[in-house]
């Protein structure tokens, strides 16, 4: 049917705003950190993805004040002349952290998800991925000419029934830390599994990166193994590392073909050579924060307890993803809003994002116990309500 972009999305605009599930960007008028300006407004923000507090550390921005070599844009994409030599460094320095032969950059994790998938798949291979596997790598899925199954959360033995089941080359698919939920996948599971089926394994380790594992090297080395020959493990700076951007880590072949032959790529402008010094300062910062991560896993473990005990309803999540669960879309957003009132910017997630509607707390290692106490009173006066 023809029309106008109006006669096609003006009613399903209206009906998101009908069901309490329109989507708004806040403005934010201040550095990230833990307090904020958004809106014009002051607030104490547990919503971010900076788990470390590294977004606005001072030692990033003195590297990036000092710096001569490089400008803001790196003018074009990494096979023609947006190399710098500080996209070469930190792809060194990552594949060196992590133990791997080789890592490789992209200018976002959404990217990097789309270009494994859609680049060592085919047709007639499969790829099985967790029913709670976050949007890229749904989306990776689908642009890859392979079939997609999903099992559902955290289930290994119907994934061990798809794989039994695959006639092609198959690839399982998860996020270490689920982006939504907080909780975490048995990358020993996922790689046994793995091995006896002869299948690759892809974990987008965005929310471990940083955080779990010895110096932060993420999921595998929380389960105290290094990724191996058909492993494909993928990283983002958005989170942990408090600057933006991606990578893929394994070995030498992995890394060769995709710089060969993946679109996502090939065929994008490098991210700019400052944010690759400013990603090197950080991971030297993540390197050496064990100070950082204690003081996060405080601030969850204080966070959990209180929340536990005003008897709402939390996930089994460990992480400094702390989602509660509510009853409806309207009561998130009430919940959400009755929050902001009190100065704490917390996100309410509806669906479709998530099946269940939710606000969606995330600690930093920059939260003061003290702001995390005024929290959990907050929301003991909300559910008094
Ligand atoms: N994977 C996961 C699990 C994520 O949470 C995100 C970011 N929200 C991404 C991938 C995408 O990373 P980026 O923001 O760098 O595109």
């Amino acid at each position: 049917m023809t029309g106008s972009i109006a006669q096609r999305f003006g009613p399903r605009l209206a009906e998101r705003r009908a069901q309490a599930l329109y989507r708004q960007r806040p403005i934010v008028s201040s550095p990230q950190g833990v307090t904020m300006v958004v809106n014009g407004q002051p607030y104490i923000n547990f919503c971010a993805n900076d788990y470390l507090g590294l977004a606005s550390h001072a030692a990033i921005k003195q590297v990036l004040a000092a710096d001569s070599t490089a400008g803001w844009g790196s003018g074009a994409a990494h096979l023609v002349t947006g190399h710098h030599e500080y996209h070469h460094q930190l792809e060194l320095a990552l594949a060196e952290w992590l133990g791997v032969e080789r890592a490789l950059l992209f200018s976002t994790g959404y990217m990097a998800n789309l270009a494994v998938q859609q680049t060592l798949l085919q047709a007639g291979d499969l790829i099985v991925g967790d029913k709670l596997n976050h949007a890229s790598l749904i989306d990776g899925a689908l642009a890859s000419a392979a079939a997609f199954k999903r099992y559902p959360h955290l289930d290994y033995q119907a994934l061990a029934r798809r794989l039994e089941r695959a006639e092609g080359q198959s690839m399982i698919v998860t996020d270490s830390v689920f982006s939504m939920d907080g909780d975490l996948a048995d990358i020993v599971a996922l790689a046994k599994l793995a091995h006896e089926h002869q299948a690759w394994l892809l974990v987008d380790d965005a929310h471990a990166m940083g955080v779990l594992g010895e110096q932060g090297r993420g999921s595998f080395s929380y389960f105290g193994l290094t990724p191996a020959a058909d492993h494909v493990l993928m990283g983002t700076f958005g989170k942990a590392f408090g600057t933006s951007g991606a990578f893929v880590a394994g070995s030498e072949v992995l890394i060769e073909s995709l710089i060969q032959f993946a679109r996502p790529f090939i065929y994008t402008t490098a991210m700019s050579p400052l944010n690759a010094l400013a990603t090197l300062k950080a991971l030297e910062l993540v390197m050496e924060g064990d100070d950082l991560r204690a003081q996060l896993n405080a601030n969850i473990a204080q966070l959990r307890s209180g929340l536990s005990a005003l008897g709402l309803d939390l996930t089994a999540s460990q992480s400094a993803i702390q989602p509660v669960l509510c009853a409806s879309s309207e009561q998130a957003l009430a919940w959400s809003e009755q929050l902001k009132h009190q100065g704490f910017w917390v996100a309410a997630i509806r669906p479709p994002t998530v099946a269940q509607a939710r606000l969606r707390i995330t600690l930093s290692a920059e939260h003061h116990p003290e702001q995390i106490a005024r929290l959990i009173e907050a929301f003991a006066d909300i559910t008094k309500q």
